[in-house]
């Protein structure tokens, strides 16, 4: 998966097939392979971030979702 920070190549989402452009990320962590402050990050067409939201807020991983903007302008 490529970071959302990669410039090189176009971001797209991370659901399985999707080739559409990510606008959205989610930021998750599993607390059985991560430390808390740890954030995996999933990549979201408007089409996907309901699917993908719902897959990792059930585990209760999900921790953040933002617009990719937002995301990158916050740095992380
Ligand atoms: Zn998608």
């Amino acid at each position: 998966m490529n970071s959302p920070n990669s410039a090189d190549s176009a971001v797209i989402c991370s659901a399985k097939g999707c080739r559409a452009a990510a606008v959205w990320v989610l930021a998750w962590n599993n607390p059985k392979l991560h430390t808390p402050d740890r954030r995996k990050t999933w990549l979201a067409c408007d089409a996907h971030r309901e699917h993908l939201s719902q897959f990792l807020g059930v585990r209760g991983f999900l921790k953040d979702v933002v617009t990719l903007e937002e995301w990158e302008a916050s740095g992380r």
